[in-house]
């Protein structure tokens, strides 16, 4: 029974992906090859920073494509260069990371791999993020491009970089001479695959993308002493209550209302003992923004609320509020985003190109477009249509990206995700690298 309309255009949406979906013959002709890469990836996931057997499958591909590659760049990192005479020159990049998550979807290719962390703990590791879609789709688009050298000129440069879901994989690549020992590119581009959209169509958010990420330590200092005698102690408990629920103001009552601002206490440790009142209290908070002025305004004021809230209840000490990683939001130069809306629709069909708003996951492209190069990072349906319509009916969310359960809907997937990058990089690599100079890579206050 048919509830709402959305259900029915969404099944004819499917409809039209299939019907406009005429795969090229370019795209077919690599696509065995990337399929059974894809499987190998998914069922033999490296965790962060220790991406070594990932990262010399992409460059064994690269190389037998007939790209110069080099390996070892920022620690597992790759980075592949096609040269094909004068013109831009245009960077691709994939993620190689996969994520300590136990797999749970139950395919004939789940991984059921378990290693060592970082800390020594035995864990679970699964591509749960999708990034071995993202890698197989690369070495596919490699291929197509390195067969078609008369459709494109310039530069292309691939590049496989470690540890995305750490954050520290791109600035290590980029410390370790990304843009110097190699050319600097003229724009760079990555995809995500994500259940928000069904298999067979892509996304564009021009301007910002996604949101500027901060992580934020609390300690609060309080005099320590007998559970039953707290007239004797300052309770850092009741202090960190307290500090976490004038933290929820800054959001409601600070921020102007429409900008985007997300405050949340993750973490917080005190105390050994239900009759004992500690001498301290620690939190862990993370918080994301859109905004750069937003970003500020708000880690100002918990820094500003922590100091007060502690001061209102005598503490013998200031709290210590410490910034301890952060990354900035992936910024879209809308100009850019807009010229790679058309060949984007001519590769998969109009129907299949939407514009989105910023999601609220980070990502550290940013380091990249950071250094001055301009960006175009969009999203890639990977949910089975159907299964998208009937979650959509029903009010469900399909698993997320990170989720056990994640798992794309491959075969249109990567299909796409080969066809939208082809399209995407012959659009770039076409006049010369002056064109590019008017896109800028950050955003306009
Ligand atoms: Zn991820
Ligand atoms: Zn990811």
């Amino acid at each position: 029974m048919i509830r709402s309309t959305l259900p029915v255009l969404l099944a004819l949406s499917s409809s039209l992906i299939c019907a406009q979906t005429q795969v090229p013959q370019e795209v077919e002709a690599v696509y065995p090859d990337a399929h059974s890469l894809y499987l190998d990836l998914h069922e033999h996931p490296e965790l962060s920073a220790h991406e070594t057997q990932t990262a010399a499958k992409l460059a064994e591909q690269f190389r037998k494509a007939g790209y110069e590659v080099t390996e070892h760049v920022g620690g597992t990192g790759i980075v592949a260069i096609l040269k094909n005479g004068a013109g831009p020159t245009i960077m691709l990049r994939t993620e190689l990371d996969a994520l300590p998550v136990e797999e749970k979807t139950g395919l004939p290719y789940a991984s059921k791999v378990h290693t060592k962390d970082d800390r020594g703990q035995d864990v679970p590791v699964m591509h749960a993020c999708g990034h071995d879609l993202h890698m197989a789709a690369i070495v596919g688009t490699a291929e197509v491009m390195a067969h078609s050298k008369s459709t494109w000129h310039g530069t292309l440069i691939l590049i496989g970089q470690p540890a995305e879901e750490t954050i520290g994989g791109a600035e290590g690549m980029i410390r370790d001479g990304l843009f110097t020992r190699f050319p600097k590119p003229d724009a760079a581009v990555a995809l995500h695959v994500g259940n928000e959209l069904p298999a067979g169509m892509v996304s564009i958010t021009p301007g910002i993308y996604n949101t500027n990420s901060d992580s934020v330590r609390i300690t609060i200092y309080g005099k320590g002493g007998h559970g039953a005698s707290p007239h004797t102690t300052v309770d850092p408990i009741v202090i960190a209550a307290r500090t976490i629920l004038t933290l929820q103001t800054i959001v409601s009552r600070e921020v102007k209302p429409g900008e985007m601002a997300v405050i949340t206490v993750g973490q917080i440790h005190a105390g050994t003992k239900n009759n004992i009142i500690p001498d301290q209290a620690e939190m862990g908070l993370t918080v994301r923004t859109y905004r750069q002025d937003v970003r500020l305004q708000v880690i100002a004021a918990i820094k500003r609320i922590a100091k007060a809230e502690a001061a209102a209840a005598g503490a013998p000490r200031e709290p210590a509020v410490e910034h301890y990683e952060g990354t900035d939001a992936v910024y879209n130069n809308p100009a850019l985003a807009e010229r790679l809306r058309a060949p984007l629709e001519a590769a998969l069909g109009k129907s299949n190109v939407i514009t989105a708003p910023p999601i609220t996951p980070s990502e550290d492209f940013s380091f990249f477009v950071e250094q001055g190069v301009p960006g175009f990072y969009f999203s890639l349906g990977g949910a089975d249509p159907q299964k998208f319509a009937e979650a959509k009916a029903s009010g469900e969310h399909l698993p997320s990206n990170h989720s056990p359960l994640f798992a794309p809907d491959v075969d249109p997937a990567l299909h796409t995700a080969i066809d939208a990058e082809v399209a995407v990089l012959r659009n770039l690599l076409q006049g010369s690298s002056e064109q590019f100079k008017k896109y800028g890579s950050t955003p306009q206050p």
